[in-house]
Protein backbone atom coordinates (compact mmCIF):
# COMPACT_ATOMS: atom_id res chain seq x y z
CA UNK A 1 0.00 0.00 0.00
CA UNK A 2 2.92 2.44 0.81
CA UNK A 3 4.47 1.71 -2.57
CA UNK A 4 1.13 2.52 -4.31
CA UNK A 5 1.04 5.59 -2.21
CA UNK A 6 4.22 6.69 -3.20
CA UNK A 7 3.69 6.45 -6.57
CA UNK A 8 0.75 8.62 -5.98
CA UNK A 9 2.64 11.19 -4.78
CA UNK A 10 4.85 11.25 -7.31
CA UNK A 11 1.93 11.82 -9.48
CA UNK A 12 0.80 14.82 -7.29
CA UNK A 13 4.32 15.77 -6.32
CA UNK A 14 4.06 17.00 -10.92
CA UNK A 15 1.00 18.59 -11.14
CA UNK A 16 1.93 20.87 -7.82
CA UNK A 17 5.07 21.68 -9.48
CA UNK A 18 2.90 22.26 -12.59
CA UNK A 19 0.34 24.49 -10.91
CA UNK A 20 2.93 26.20 -8.59
CA UNK A 21 4.85 27.39 -11.21
CA UNK A 22 2.04 28.64 -13.20
CA UNK A 23 1.15 31.08 -10.10
CA UNK A 24 4.82 31.78 -9.67
CA UNK A 25 3.93 35.82 -10.07
CA UNK A 26 1.87 35.17 -7.49
CA UNK A 27 3.27 32.91 -5.06
CA UNK A 28 6.04 34.23 -2.46
CA UNK A 29 6.53 30.39 -0.14
CA UNK A 30 10.66 30.39 0.60
CA UNK A 31 12.34 28.44 3.19
CA UNK A 32 11.81 29.03 6.67
CA UNK A 33 8.44 30.78 6.16
CA UNK A 34 6.13 28.04 7.83
CA UNK A 35 3.10 30.39 8.59
CA UNK A 36 0.94 28.02 7.49
CA UNK A 37 2.28 24.99 9.45
CA UNK A 38 1.39 27.32 12.68
CA UNK A 39 -2.63 27.66 13.28
CA UNK A 40 -4.45 25.29 11.27
CA UNK A 41 -6.05 21.90 11.88
CA UNK A 42 -4.14 19.57 9.43
CA UNK A 43 -6.66 17.32 7.81
CA UNK A 44 -5.05 13.89 7.67
CA UNK A 45 -6.02 10.36 6.46
CA UNK A 46 -4.74 7.35 8.17
CA UNK A 47 -2.71 6.54 4.83
CA UNK A 48 -1.11 9.93 5.28
CA UNK A 49 -0.09 8.92 8.55
CA UNK A 50 1.55 5.89 8.12
CA UNK A 51 3.97 7.46 6.07
CA UNK A 52 4.48 10.72 8.10
CA UNK A 53 5.42 8.69 11.21
CA UNK A 54 7.38 6.60 8.35
CA UNK A 55 9.42 9.77 8.12
CA UNK A 56 9.35 10.68 12.26
CA UNK A 57 11.07 6.64 12.93
CA UNK A 58 14.01 8.22 10.65
CA UNK A 59 14.90 11.17 12.98
CA UNK A 60 17.12 10.93 15.53
CA UNK A 61 16.15 10.25 18.79
CA UNK A 62 16.86 13.93 20.06
CA UNK A 63 13.87 15.48 17.59
CA UNK A 64 11.56 12.67 18.17
CA UNK A 65 11.96 13.44 22.06
CA UNK A 66 11.39 17.34 20.97
CA UNK A 67 7.84 16.28 18.78
CA UNK A 68 6.62 14.05 21.38
CA UNK A 69 7.08 16.58 24.34
CA UNK A 70 5.36 19.66 21.42
CA UNK A 71 2.37 16.69 21.40
CA UNK A 72 1.96 16.59 24.53
CA UNK A 73 2.09 20.19 25.42
CA UNK A 74 -0.67 20.68 21.93
CA UNK A 75 -2.97 17.97 23.88
CA UNK A 76 -2.73 19.56 27.04
CA UNK A 77 -3.87 23.02 25.18
CA UNK A 78 -6.38 20.89 22.82
CA UNK A 79 -8.37 19.77 26.61
CA UNK A 80 -8.37 23.26 27.78
CA UNK A 81 -9.33 25.26 24.49
CA UNK A 82 -13.19 25.93 24.08
CA UNK A 83 -12.45 26.39 20.16
CA UNK A 84 -14.78 23.82 18.28
CA UNK A 85 -12.04 23.68 15.65
CA UNK A 86 -8.61 23.24 17.53
CA UNK A 87 -5.93 25.13 15.80
CA UNK A 88 -2.72 24.37 16.67
CA UNK A 89 1.41 24.57 15.43
CA UNK A 90 2.25 21.55 13.88
CA UNK A 91 4.66 19.36 16.28
CA UNK A 92 6.73 18.22 13.29
CA UNK A 93 7.88 21.74 12.79
CA UNK A 94 11.42 22.70 14.60
CA UNK A 95 13.17 26.01 13.90
CA UNK A 96 10.80 26.57 10.95
CA UNK A 97 11.49 23.89 9.25
CA UNK A 98 9.90 20.81 8.67
CA UNK A 99 11.68 17.66 10.19
CA UNK A 100 9.62 15.36 7.99
CA UNK A 101 9.25 17.21 4.60
CA UNK A 102 9.58 13.87 2.74
CA UNK A 103 6.71 12.48 4.63
CA UNK A 104 4.27 15.55 4.74
CA UNK A 105 1.14 14.84 4.11
CA UNK A 106 -1.29 16.35 1.10
CA UNK A 107 -2.26 19.50 2.51
CA UNK A 108 0.72 20.32 3.42
CA UNK A 109 2.03 19.78 -0.54
CA UNK A 110 -1.08 21.49 -1.58
CA UNK A 111 -1.37 24.81 0.27
CA UNK A 112 -0.22 28.30 -0.62
CA UNK A 113 -2.59 27.83 -4.11
CA UNK A 114 -5.56 29.53 -4.57
CA UNK A 115 -8.27 26.26 -4.38
CA UNK A 116 -11.73 25.39 -5.98
CA UNK A 117 -13.65 24.68 -2.66
CA UNK A 118 -17.31 23.65 -2.40
CA UNK A 119 -20.02 25.47 -3.86
CA UNK A 120 -17.47 26.59 -5.88
CA UNK A 121 -16.14 29.04 -3.70
CA UNK A 122 -12.93 29.93 -4.75
CA UNK A 123 -10.29 30.00 -1.06
CA UNK A 124 -7.21 31.77 -1.08
CA UNK A 125 -4.87 30.86 1.39
CA UNK A 126 -4.48 33.36 4.53
CA UNK A 127 -1.19 34.34 3.80
CA UNK A 128 -2.67 36.23 1.15
CA UNK A 129 -3.72 38.87 4.17
CA UNK A 130 -0.32 38.80 5.38
CA UNK A 131 1.44 40.23 2.57
CA UNK A 132 2.36 37.11 1.20
CA UNK A 133 0.61 34.81 -1.56
CA UNK A 134 -1.76 36.67 -3.87
CA UNK A 135 -1.61 39.48 -1.91
CA UNK A 136 0.13 41.75 -4.97
CA UNK A 137 -2.81 41.07 -6.94
CA UNK A 138 -5.88 41.36 -4.05
CA UNK A 139 -7.66 44.54 -3.55
CA UNK A 140 -11.02 44.19 -1.06
CA UNK A 141 -10.10 40.49 -0.55
CA UNK A 142 -10.91 40.14 -4.18
CA UNK A 143 -8.31 39.70 -7.19
CA UNK A 144 -7.83 42.94 -8.75
CA UNK A 145 -7.53 42.29 -12.51
CA UNK A 146 -6.10 45.70 -12.67
CA UNK A 147 -3.46 44.75 -10.43
CA UNK A 148 -3.32 41.53 -12.57
CA UNK A 149 -2.32 43.62 -15.46
CA UNK A 150 -0.06 45.36 -14.14
CA UNK A 151 2.09 43.10 -13.17
CA UNK A 152 1.80 41.31 -16.44
CA UNK A 153 2.22 38.16 -15.58
CA UNK A 154 2.88 35.02 -17.86
CA UNK A 155 -0.39 33.40 -16.14
CA UNK A 156 -3.46 34.55 -14.72
CA UNK A 157 -4.11 34.27 -10.92
CA UNK A 158 -6.23 30.23 -11.16
CA UNK A 159 -7.50 28.41 -8.30
CA UNK A 160 -7.44 24.59 -9.02
CA UNK A 161 -9.01 21.58 -7.59
CA UNK A 162 -6.81 20.68 -4.44
CA UNK A 163 -9.30 20.04 -1.62
CA UNK A 164 -7.77 17.22 0.70
CA UNK A 165 -11.47 15.65 0.07
CA UNK A 166 -10.91 15.42 -3.12
CA UNK A 167 -7.50 14.21 -3.49
CA UNK A 168 -8.16 11.45 -1.08
CA UNK A 169 -11.67 10.20 -2.89
CA UNK A 170 -12.77 6.90 -3.84
CA UNK A 171 -11.35 8.00 -7.95
CA UNK A 172 -7.95 8.53 -6.46
CA UNK A 173 -8.13 5.44 -4.17
CA UNK A 174 -8.84 3.04 -7.06
CA UNK A 175 -6.77 4.70 -9.69
CA UNK A 176 -3.42 4.40 -7.61
CA UNK A 177 -4.88 0.83 -5.53
CA UNK A 178 -4.78 2.82 -2.58
CA UNK A 179 -6.93 3.10 0.86
CA UNK A 180 -6.58 6.09 2.49
CA UNK A 181 -8.86 5.56 5.21
CA UNK A 182 -10.40 7.51 8.12
CA UNK A 183 -9.59 11.03 8.26
CA UNK A 184 -9.20 12.92 11.05
CA UNK A 185 -6.71 16.52 12.32
CA UNK A 186 -3.19 15.21 12.85
CA UNK A 187 -3.53 16.02 16.66
CA UNK A 188 -6.15 13.29 17.19
CA UNK A 189 -3.97 10.84 15.31
CA UNK A 190 -0.81 11.35 17.61
CA UNK A 191 -1.44 9.81 20.70
CA UNK A 192 2.06 9.54 22.91
CA UNK A 193 2.48 5.46 21.48
CA UNK A 194 2.28 6.64 18.47
CA UNK A 195 5.23 8.84 17.44
CA UNK A 196 7.60 6.83 20.61
S1 LIG B 1 1.92 29.11 1.82
FE1 LIG B 1 2.12 31.16 2.64
S2 LIG B 1 2.62 30.87 4.81
FE2 LIG B 1 3.02 28.93 3.76
S3 LIG B 1 5.21 28.97 3.17
FE3 LIG B 1 4.01 29.78 1.43
S4 LIG B 1 4.02 31.99 1.74
FE4 LIG B 1 4.57 31.07 3.70
S1 LIG C 1 4.05 18.06 8.59
FE1 LIG C 1 5.59 19.56 8.05
S2 LIG C 1 4.73 20.76 6.35
FE2 LIG C 1 3.05 19.69 7.35
S3 LIG C 1 2.24 21.16 8.84
FE3 LIG C 1 3.75 19.86 9.89
S4 LIG C 1 5.68 21.00 9.77
FE4 LIG C 1 4.27 21.88 8.24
Amino acid sequence: MIQNYIVFLEYLNNKLEGFFNSQKDYIFCKKGCAKCCKNAQFPYSFLELQYLLKGYLQLDKETRDIISQKVDKIKEDKIKSKEDLFRYECPFLINNECSVYNYRGIVCRTFGLMENADNNIIKTPFCCYEGLNYSNVMDNNEISEDKVNKINPKNKPLAFNINHNLLTSEDFERGFNIKFGEKKPLIDWLTNEGIK
